[in-house]
């Protein structure tokens, strides 16, 4: 069966080198859904936590949220860190508080201080799925990933592990001590 969490991402892009308006820079709300298969893990008689996928999701995802994502070609991306370096908020600012971890993987870069996320790929919702994979697959079980953004939609299918131990008591991943992060549960 399936657990879906959903959670909405507000960012700026542009489609470098497309022939079309989105060549220019503007903004959308994605609307990712995440979609966990497994077994009902009978302690707690669900899947996985709700919740628990949103909040495992937005602590890397909030990179993108209020971000600017450009192509690591994109002449607009040396063009804006210049202007941010002059302006003083390059490394970042008091009121820049909703940070998550920098990540670098093959697809994406992020840089929380500037609140800027550099691609590989031009970021279509096609480009986003590929991005949210590679960053969340190690953590949960993912069957499906769909990405919304204005009239642009795209979804993928995914072969499951199902090699996550969940807790039986409040159905969370265990850690690699087989330890429960948040109810002390040990297998
Ligand atoms: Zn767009
Ligand atoms: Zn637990």
């Amino acid at each position: 069966m399936r657990s879906i969490a959903t959670l909405d991402l507000q960012y700026a892009h542009r489609f470098y080198g497309f022939k079309g308006e989105a060549q220019y820079l503007h903004g959308h709300t994605g609307v990712l859904t995440i979609e966990v298969e497994d077994t009902i893990n009978e302690g707690v008689n669900m899947v996985f936590p709700c919740n628990e996928i949103q909040k495992t999701a937005w602590a890397l995802l909030k990179n993108f949220d209020h971000a600017l994502i450009l192509r690591e070609d994109d002449p607009l991306l040396p063009a804006i860190l210049e202007v941010y370096e002059k302006q003083g908020i390059k490394d970042g600012a008091p009121t820049n508080k909703m940070k998550g971890p920098a990540f670098k993987t093959e697809l994406a870069t992020a840089y929380p201080d500037c609140r800027l996320v550099v691609t590989k790929e031009t970021m279509t919702v096609e480009g986003m799925i590929k991005i949210v994979y590679d960053l969340l697959k190690e953590k949960l079980n993912i069957a499906k990933i769909t990405f919304t953004s204005g009239v642009n939609a795209a979804c993928a299918e995914y072969v499951t592990k199902n090699n996550i131990d969940r807790c039986p008591l409040c159905g969370i991943a265990l850690n690699e001590n087989g330890v429960c992060p948040k109810c002390g549960y040990s297998k």
